[in-house]
């Protein structure tokens, strides 16, 4: 068997009584569509196979997805050896169950780019580094609280489900985990008209998260603005919360429509 390579994050899962918590969690029922990412040496992935009775792995290290393919029949075991940072998950089909250990070390990356995927998913499940999970829950106003929480709270309802020390792991990573859980609404609390707009000012905002938002958003908002949405100009944008950012994006959004349906107006009047 190769050495763990920490280039790829690998810290395999050794404790049973862990393994069988999240496969519990996960609870995978015959005939679902369970896709795992960095399956590794197989920790999950057999129990994870037993209970769906097919998986789909997304695996980056050539030998462990060689091993893994090796292991298993076709029938039962779909192995993509690919970067999941790229990877087109849409491809898969619809109501997909995500599960996996992450690599700590691309995690964030990697929720930004599921993120975009929720349509196509049912749910996930991962492990991550405990710090990464905090983020993720994290309230307004907290050192916690940034771009990463407003993206995935704004499409998803996270549930931390418990903590797991390094001991579960081998080679024992120099941090504590956390399992969680991310289902995405099926109906979004507080949608964004211009998603790509959002993206951009909760980007925009959290770059410069120790100025106020006046100058942090002052490239989508002049003054007047703040009174009309009814925010304090003076606030850190990390004391935003998601329906903020949203009504912040949806106002500007408005603006932009209103002012595109004027210049299409004068555009046709313009028409000989
Ligand atoms: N699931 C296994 C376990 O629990 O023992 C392994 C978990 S290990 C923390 C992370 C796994 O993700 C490794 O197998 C690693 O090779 C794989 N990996 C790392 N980066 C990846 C990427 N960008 N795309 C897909 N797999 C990746």
């Amino acid at each position: 068997m190769s050495a763990p390579r920490k280039r790829f994050g690998q810290h395999f899962l050794v404790e049973p009584r862990v393994i069988a918590r999240i496969v519990e969690a996960v609870h995978p029922q015959l005939g679902e569509r369970l896709v795992e990412i960095g399956p590794g040496r197989g920790a999950l992935t057999g129990p994870l196979l037993e209970q769906a009775g097919h998986l789909t792995v997304i695996e980056i290290d050539r030998d462990l997805a060689a091993a893994l393919q090796a292991r298993y029949p076709e029938g039962q075991l779909t192995v993509y050896c690919a970067d999941a940072l790229r990877f087109d998950f849409g491809a898969l089909g619809s109501e997909l169950r995500l599960v996996g250990n992450l690599p700590y070390n691309v995690s964030t990356p990697l929720l930004f780019h599921l993120e975009r995927f929720a349509a196509e998913v049912r749910d996930m499940h991962f492990m991550l580094q405990k710090e990464v999970v905090e983020r993720m829950v994290a309230f307004p106003g907290t050192a916690q609280y940034g771009r990463l929480s407003v993206a995935l709270q704004y499409r998803f309802h996270i549930e931390r489900l418990f903590a797991i020390g390094p001991r579960a792991f081998r080679p024992a990573p120099r941090v504590d985990s956390a399992f969680v859980r991310l289902v995405p609404y099926q109906r979004l609390p507080y949608p964004a008209q211009v998603e790509a707009l959002f993206r951009e000012m909760v980007t925009a905002a959290f770059s410069q998260r120790r100025k106020m938002l006046r100058n942090a958003l002052s490239a989508y908002l002049e003054e007047a603005d703040w009174a009309a949405l009814g925010l304090d100009p003076q606030r850190r944008p990390e004391t935003l919360g998601v329906p903020e950012f949203v009504a912040a994006a949806n106002y500007v959004a408005e603006r932009h429509s209103v002012a595109g349906q004027r210049e299409g107006a004068s555009d046709r009047s313009n028409r000989p």
